[in-house]
């Protein structure tokens, strides 16, 4: 794929500039990270952890062994059983990907990596939508809190699960840590595509022929009153029209409930960008929420993800819209991860592919959005809030040398820099020690929970994971560090300060 040459020139040029040795290094006037210090990237390790990851990331490169995930797992716990089968994945996969399977199994974790290295997370109960379930819905008994089991919805009990999991981030972050959610777990999806073309005709109609992102003040209400005018019935008899708006507002019933009491447990919120015949409706309930929430803080952030070609639109509209009623914005910016899926569905149904046509141009579309939100963050002190969300290591540096040119406060609660837990600690931890907030993003979940979200993941990751091969030389570099110091029994729960 074209995608995966560009990467790899860009690692090239990455790696050309990077300086080797120990902390920050001075390369032509300008202060460059040093992401090669082998030892400051995996201190939050022990070797056993190290070997598996090394092991782990070994078999995700080989594309034939993510291509045919899913029919792995079957097999596996065909022949092995589910126990047997649990146990080799938490040794494995589950182990190098997600925090633990409950709230429990997660604390110990997450105090290592903030208490003893300053890195802090955004808690993900790992979900995921029922876009290939179909029509299948499970219900379950939940106990509630007057000791009562009731029957529900597992999009109500997803909602709790998403309440609990702000609860967690109270109680093991201090507030300092984040929550994500996935809109798509919360309702069906039609009930999102539904409310997506009703937003895309509305926003249409807004400036005819040329939308221009103006975000305008598109409520839950008014979202549901256009929901029922005829142009955007299509649906017929009066049943489905009725079964329509019962679904969309049982969605913005739960993102309300979601971010009233992240409000009130003053826990910060990351809502999930998905793919776009569902994101238009997401983003638009997100900034809703945001116009609520945001007045006195930052609760509610919205993901951009840049291989769009309308996202630079979107943010500086969403931008004006913040300044304009004085709320604060959050944005948590990616590349994006529903690329080969968009394409495929943009060529078969035969509309215009809403990605940027090369990496190079989603890149650029990066760094465009990133600075405009930290020139933004330069003028109106305070109110803008980003978590610039990757593991490309040339942008990393950039957005580093932007943050400083500006001389933005980098320990402030305004600026974070995100990567996925298992994934590029070369990044994370060195970025930690110098100074910058960090977020690994923590799944957690039962084993069968979570097996979806993985197998999704390592196949949007794809290219990404063939690209290890950094992370590997580093990892192999610590394991002999390791053995030459007498360091195999290394303790991170008790660590050595780096250069001791
Ligand atoms: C903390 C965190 C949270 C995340 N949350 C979300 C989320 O809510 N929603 C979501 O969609 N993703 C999310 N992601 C995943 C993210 O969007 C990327 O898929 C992933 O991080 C890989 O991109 P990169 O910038 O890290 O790496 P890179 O390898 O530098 O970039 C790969 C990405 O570049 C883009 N790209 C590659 N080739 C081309 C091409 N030919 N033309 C145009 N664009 C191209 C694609 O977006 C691809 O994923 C998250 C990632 C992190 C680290």
């Amino acid at each position: 794929m074209a995608w995966k040459k560009d990467f790899l020139l860009c690692m090239q040029r990455t790696l050309k500039t990077v300086p080797l040795g120990g902390g920050t290094a001075s390369s032509g006037g300008s202060t460059l990270m040093n992401f090669d210090d082998c030892r400051l990237a995996y201190r939050s390790k022990t070797t056993r952890e190290l070997l598996r990851s090394l092991l782990v990331l070994g078999f995700c490169k080989r594309e034939f062994l993510v291509d045919h995930s899913e029919k792995f797992v079957k097999i596996g716990k065909r022949v092995l059983g589910n126990t047997l089968f649990n146990k080799l994945m938490k040794a494995s996969f589950f182990g190098q990907f997600v925090a633990g399977e409950n709230e429990e199994e997660i604390k110990p974790f997450i105090h290592r990596i903030r208490s003893n290295f300053g890195v802090n997370v955004i808690l993900n109960y790992a979900v995921e939508d029922d876009e290939q379930g179909g029509e299948q819905e499970k219900s379950g008994l939940i106990k509630h809190e007057t000791g009562k089991s009731v029957r529900q919805d597992r999009r109500e009990q997803t909602m709790y699960s998403f309440i609990k999991t702000i609860d967690q981030v109270e109680q093991t972050t201090a507030c300092d840590g984040f929550a994500a959610i996935k809109v798509t777990a919360l309702a069906k999806p039609e009930t999102l595509m539904a409310v997506t073309d009703m937003v895309e005709r509305w926003e249409r109609a807004m400036e005819p022929g040329k939308y221009s992102g103006e975000p305008g003040k598109l409520s839950g209400e008014d979202i549901l009153a256009q929901l029922a005018t005829p142009e955007n019935g299509g649906f017929g008899s009066q049943k489905s029209l009725d079964a329509k708006l019962s679904g969309v507002r049982d969605l913005i019933r739960r993102m309300e409930t979601i971010a009233k009491h992240a409000d009130e447990r003053n826990v910060r919120v990351l809502v999930d960008a998905e793919q776009t015949y569902f994101q238009p409706a997401i983003a638009r309930l997100s900034l809703q929420l945001m116009r609520r929430y945001n007045l006195e803080k930052p609760i509610i952030y919205n993901t951009y993800q840049c291989y769009l070609k309308r996202t630079l639109k979107d943010v500086t509209a969403h931008l004006s819209l913040s300044k304009k009623e004085n709320f604060y914005f959050g944005g948590k910016i990616v590349r994006g991860a529903y690329i080969v899926l968009e394409r495929e569905r943009a060529s078969s149904m035969g509309y215009p592919d809403p990605i940027n046509s090369t990496f190079e141009a989603t890149t650029a579309m990066y760094k465009s959005v990133v600075q405009t939100m930290l020139e933004d963050m330069k003028a109106r002190e305070g109110k803008t809030h980003i978590v610039i969300a990757g593991h490309n290591e040339e942008t990393v540096h950039w957005a580093v040398s932007e943050i400083r040119r500006l001389q933005l406060p980098v320990r402030s609660r305004q600026i974070y820099f995100g990567q996925l837990l298992g994934m590029c600690d070369h990044l994370s931890f060195t970025l930690a020690d110098a100074g910058f907030n960090v977020v690994k993003c923590v799944p957690y979940g039962s084993v069968d929970e979570v097996l979806p979200y993985l197998v999704r993941r390592a196949q949007e990751n794809r290219g990404f994971l063939e690209k290890t091969v950094k992370e590997r030389r580093l990892m192999r570099e610590e394991l002999r560090r390791r053995l030459k110091s007498g360091e195999l029994l290394f303790n991170p729960d008790n660590p050595q300060p780096v250069g001791a």
